[in-house]
């Protein structure tokens, strides 16, 4: 008896299996319920008005206020979704939440103007075959810079990564690099993470090596992913990320008994795909 494969891997699936096997399996393999987070659906409500920004307002009109307007509709398209509606925030909540998702949209005007910036496409789904596995991964824009080279942009809106988890994070970077160099045929100039919180870019350039350690790294991890699935062995790592997880009533390292692939605990998720608007490049 073996669990089944991932279809595919995409940063957030690294990250996951490298920070804890056990999370991993029951989010990507068992795809347990989690119940909605409130900083997950801030990100996913802030990412939609920077999307709208780009989709729906012409350059040389996108202001901070457009910005806000764009947040309200964002809030209009996505407060019934169940990760938004799940959260069950009473006025006070909601306004707060509403308001700190404002000040990141506001922050992201810290990092640059984006009546400069040619997009040419947003929230780009993008996947390429790495021996046999499938990687797949959303950029959030993907644009031209003025020598008409490749950009790729990220919008974070949690903490930045401290020094010793900066580089780890950085190897999302080099997976989107990849993926662009695969689909798109060209590898991009640069790739940037905008922190909206403190505001704060961090900006990466691929090179061929860093993307061939990229590779070596995503194909180590899916190697022990084909391992652990053929052995049914996720084993939990305890770390200060499980006072965030939504599966320590069934991690053994909390006391709890370990769902099996014939468990009723295993069910398909609640919530549905979130809708997007997805403008494609114009390459
Ligand atoms: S509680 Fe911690 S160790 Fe257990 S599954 Fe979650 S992240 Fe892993």
């Amino acid at each position: 008896m073996s669990l089944p494969l991932p279809k595919s891997l995409s940063p957030s699936k690294v990250a996951s299996f490298k920070d804890c096997a056990l999370a991993f399996r029951y989010s990507v393999i068992d795809r347990l319920p989690e119940p909605p987070s409130a900083p997950a659906s801030k990100g996913t409500l802030v990412h939609r008005a920077l999307e709208r920004l780009f989709s729906q307002v012409p350059a040389g009109h996108r202001t901070p206020a457009a910005a806000m307007d764009q947040l309200d509709l964002a809030w209009g398209d996505l407060r019934f979704h169940p990760e938004l509606a799940g959260l069950a925030l009473d006025e006070e909540a909601e306004a707060e939440f509403r308001s700190d998702a404002a000040r990141l949209v506001a922050n992201y005007f810290e990092l640059e103007d984006p009546n400069q910036v040619r997009a040419v496409g947003i929230e780009l789904m993008l996947e390429a075959k790495l021996g046999s596995m499938r990687l797949r991964g959303v950029i959030d824009r993907l644009e031209l810079d003025t020598d008409g080279e490749l950009v790729i942009t990220d919008y974070k809106t949690g903490r930045a990564p401290g020094i010793p988890f900066e580089n780890s994070r950085l190897g999302g970077v080099q997976f989107y690099a990849f993926l662009c160099e695969q689909a798109l045929g060209r590898r991009p100039a640069r790739v940037q993470l905008l922190h909206l919180g403190e505001p704060l870019a961090i900006v990466s350039v691929p090179t061929p090596q860093s993307i061939r350690g990229l590779q070596g790294r995503a194909s180590a991890v899916w190697t022990a992913v084909e391992r652990a699935c053929a052995s049914e062995d996720f084993r939990p790592r305890p770390s200060r990320l499980c006072d965030w997880c939504a599966f320590q009533a069934h991690c053994p390292a909390f006391g709890g008994e370990l769902v099996t692939a014939a468990s009723p605990a295993t069910a398909p998720p609640t919530n549905p795909a979130l809708p997007t608007g997805t403008p494609q490049p114009a390459l």
